[in-house]
């Protein structure tokens, strides 16, 4: 099986990534729907399988960050993904905009409360990012942080450069991470949003301070495109995946997630001799004891 650093997806790790070469749709050849979706549950599967020795090794963890625009579907992949493993071995944590304890701190004390511990899955539904997205995208936010200084020149390479050190701090310590983006397209979000307001079902998902956000697109691509290029590392890289079909989109998530953990030396702990010679004896017991 290739390895996921074989997708076409991934962000290259030399700062070259550009949003206009990255695709929001399916190509021509890709699998049908239907091939899709046998592809997910396959990939469900393994997955659960894989996160079971992921447990019993207890040396590694697996963080899964997801980044994306309103409507792109982050709620909707994390569930489809993750529906069959055990909801014992992964946690998922969604970031809002930060509370006043939160600002407290520098940028990355809420999510690191939040990694998960060894052995475990967890998902970040939004994470540390979007302290380079949306407050980049709107800089008035830093003024509730009270930093000493971030009017500086090196401001936001500063905060890709605390974020790249974090991320390679946790990896050498066992954190495996993966981050993805789901793009979608404007046309596409164009279209979800109104289909939010066609179905009554669908109306508490409709905000209208989304469809204003809309209006910020470029700087938004333009944060995606810096904030990707600076960040994707071979200790955590990027997959910019195309979002505008969600079948393909859940697919091609989970197959970057099982290669991940499949690349991983994961093993079954190996019981020492004397405790293996005694299971002998507590078979005895246990059979004896009716
Ligand atoms: P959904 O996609 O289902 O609407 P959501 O993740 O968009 O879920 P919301 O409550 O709609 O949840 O939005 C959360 C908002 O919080 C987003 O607009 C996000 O950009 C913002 N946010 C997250 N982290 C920060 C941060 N550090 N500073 C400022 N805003 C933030
Ligand atoms: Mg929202």
């Amino acid at each position: 099986m290739l390895d996921a650093a074989s997708s076409p997806f991934r962000v290259p790790f030399d700062g070259g990534f550009r949003v206009a070469d990255a695709p929001t749709g399916p190509a021509a050849d890709s699998p049908s729907k239907d091939e899709c979706e046998d592809r997910l549950d396959e990939l469900r599967d393994r997955l659960d399988d894989l996160q079971r020795v992921l447990y019993a090794d207890d040396r590694f963890s697996l963080l899964l960050v997801f980044q994306a625009m309103d409507a792109a579907g982050k709620d909707g992949t994390i569930r489809a993904i993750l529906s069959g493993v055990n909801p014992a071995g992964c946690q998922v944590r969604s970031f809002k905009q930060p509370s006043s304890e939160e600002l407290d701190h520098d940028f990355l004390w809420r999510t690191v409360r939040q990694l998960p511990e060894r052995g475990r899955i967890g998902v970040f539904n939004r994470s540390h990012y979007e302290e380079v997205l949306v407050v980049r995208v709107h800089p008035e936010y830093l003024t509730g942080q009270r930093l000493p200084d971030s009017g500086g020149e090196g401001f936001w390479q500063e905060r890709y450069e605390s974020i790249r050190d974090h991320e390679k701090h946790l990896a050498r310590n066992g954190t495996v991470i993966v981050k993805f983006w789901l793009n979608v397209s404007r046309e596409e979000q164009r279209l979800r949003f109104l289909s939010r307001l066609d179905k009554p079902e669908k109306h508490w998902k409709f905000s209208t301070g989304d469809v204003e956000e809309r209006r910020h697109w470029d700087a938004y691509m333009r944060a995606y495109e810096e904030a990707l290029a600076a960040t994707s590392r071979p200790w955590a890289p990027w997959y910019a995946i195309p979002a505008d079909d969600k079948r393909y989109m859940r697919m091609v998530t989970a197959d970057v997630i099982v290669r991940t953990l499949e690349s991983l030396p994961l093993r079954y702990p190996h019981l020492e001799g004397t405790e293996r010679a005694r299971f002998g004896e507590m078979r005895r017991i246990l059979e004896a004891d009716t």
